[in-house]
């Protein structure tokens, strides 16, 4: 298996809302093990279909011993908050401090196509969330501050 390309911004195709899939086929089985195959190959935890140049609402993520692929993911219910740094393997050579909610329960298909229910924390909580804003077009560098933009600017002028 060869990797797949890494679409990276400003390719318009990072923000579409994403198409849902009707059911985890044959066809999406291997999008999934095709991601993770890519993720892995560029030393990632998670990814998102728009990132391979599919606009379909697909994920996959990787964090320790736990690996996870749906389709249609959905969060249902969040809770706290918490601060984490993000790269994305789309947005090369940045790194934002994004606040987000710590808990998160989280519905989707599975490979078999059954609705599965996943509560969970952590890097794992973070990861999905992330994944699932490329679902829906959005990138880290929409959580820019307007402090932080305006800083830039304001460098750039000078
Ligand atoms: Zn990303």
């Amino acid at each position: 298996m060869a990797p797949l390309e890494i679409k990276k911004h400003p390719d318009k195709i990072l923000r579409k809302n994403c198409e849902p899939v009707k059911n985890v086929t044959k066809k999406e089985r291997e999008i999934f093990n095709e991601m993770l195959f890519t993720m892995r190959h560029f030393c990632g935890i998670g990814l998102a279909a728009p990132q391979v140049g599919i606009s379909k609402r697909l994920i996959v993520a990787s964090v320790e011993d736990v690996t996870i692929k749906l389709a249609n993911p959905e969060i249902l219910d969040t809770s706290g908050s918490d601060t984490i740094s993000e790269g994305c393997l789309s947005v090369v050579n940045t790194v934002i401090d994004i606040k987000r909610p710590a808990v998160i329960t989280v519905r989707g298909l599975n490979e078999e196509s059954k609705i599965i229910e996943l509560k969970t924390n952590g890097l794992l909580a973070r990861v999905i969330q992330h994944e699932i804003d490329h679902l829906n077009g959005r990138l880290i560098i929409d959580y820019m501050g307007l402090i932080k933009r305006l800083s830039s600017t304001l460098k750039g002028a000078m």
